[in-house]
């Protein structure tokens, strides 16, 4: 098991298959882009499917979520699902995406076993969307959205973070698109994860503003049937239900003390947090002929050493030098 000092045990394990994305979305990354990791530094499709493997028959992993970057660059991307759902037990997969492309990939990857989605959509002004991601894909995602329902990866799931005076003013109309088609809306607190080092806690929108401007149009209570366990969103009934909305507040109503991830990044580091300051090198491991028996000790020790929280909030908390492009949201 993957248990840290805590008493938390690590289930849910989040892979980045490549740092590279075809959006700029700003509260992520320059409209340059970034250095991307040189492709040999970059775990190979049999070395991702081993690290998983271990991770599923050894180590108590139930879910995998593939992520990045952008997730559907990755080539292998189908032929990684089949191979995921090959494993046995057979864990949980999914995937998070920012959709462009999904259109070509929705029924594919269903058919290679892939069970849910999240699409990242944080407006559904395209002039918006041009100014937040930094390119013109606005219909290239809702047509994403459309292939990945209709190829019954549900319930589909959509992931918005609002910005002051970018897109703040559409809460309610993207929850009003949610329902009529049927996603599930979350919304995440914009967290310091960018490489720019642009996040400010004082001009972020919280919770709590997003709850209020939820609330001036719909009748929001708390989803008390659903067991939250570790999911980070707290899910809300939209008018009595049983449509519901979900509001991540991972900076002000942090949820560490029920935290499940671990994260594997494109080149092969564990990270046992979004915000952790360490990794444990598994690559290196992996690519000097370690064993499955080593690997998983490494990975045992790495999540061992787990902080217990991310500490945000804390005067002496230092954005982690990786930005979330590398480490996998
Ligand atoms: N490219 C894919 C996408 O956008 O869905 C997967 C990777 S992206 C890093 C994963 C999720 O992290 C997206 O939903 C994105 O909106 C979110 N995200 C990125 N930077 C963030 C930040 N600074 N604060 C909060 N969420 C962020
Ligand atoms: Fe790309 Fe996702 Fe980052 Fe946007 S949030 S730039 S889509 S990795």
């Amino acid at each position: 098991m993957l248990k840290d000092a805590f008493g938390r045990v690590a289930t849910d394990l989040r892979v980045s298959l490549t740092d590279k994305c075809n959006l700029r979305c700003t509260y992520c990354m320059p409209p340059e882009g970034l250095d991307w990791l040189p492709n040999a530094q970059l775990l190979t499709a049999d070395e991702i499917v081993r690290l998983v493997r271990i991770g599923v028959e050894r180590l108590g992993i139930t879910e995998v979520r593939y992520t990045g970057g952008e997730p559907l660059l990755r080539r292998e991307l189908v032929d990684i699902v089949a191979r995921t759902a090959a494993l046995a037990p057979r864990p949980q997969i999914s995937l998070t995406t920012n959709g462009i492309g999904l259109a070509r990939l929705a029924e594919p990857l269903a058919a290679a076993g892939l069970d849910r989605v999240n699409v990242s959509l944080d407006t559904l002004e395209p002039e918006t969307f041009k100014r937040l991601a930094h390119r013109d894909r606005f219909a290239d995602v809702i047509e994403g959205l459309g292939a990945a329902e209709r190829a019954g990866l549900r319930p589909v799931k959509v992931n918005a973070v609002l910005m002051r005076d970018v897109n703040d003013h559409e809460a309610v109309s993207l929850l009003r698109f949610c329902l009529d088609h049927g996603y599930e809306l979350r919304f995440i607190e914009q967290m310091p994860l960018d490489a720019q080092h642009g996040w400010d806690r004082a001009t972020m929108i919280t919770a709590d503003e997003i709850l209020d401007l939820l609330s001036a149009a719909f009748d929001l209570s708390p989803d008390d049937l659903e067991e939250r366990g570790s999911a980070p969103a707290e899910r809300f009934l939209v008018d009595g239900g049983p449509a519901r909305v979900g509001v991540i507040g991972s900076v002000t109503r942090p949820f560490c003390g029920a935290c499940d991830r671990v994260r594997l990044t494109a080149d092969g580091q564990i990270r046992n947090c979004l915000f952790a300051r360490e990794e444990s090198d598994l690559k290196a491991a992996l690519r000097s002929g370690a064993t499955d028996d080593e690997l998983a000790a490494r990975w045992v020790a790495a999540v061992a050493g787990k902080r217990a929280g991310h500490g945000i909030d804390d005067p002496s908390f230092l954005q982690p030098a990786r930005p979330m492009s590398a480490i996998g949201g």
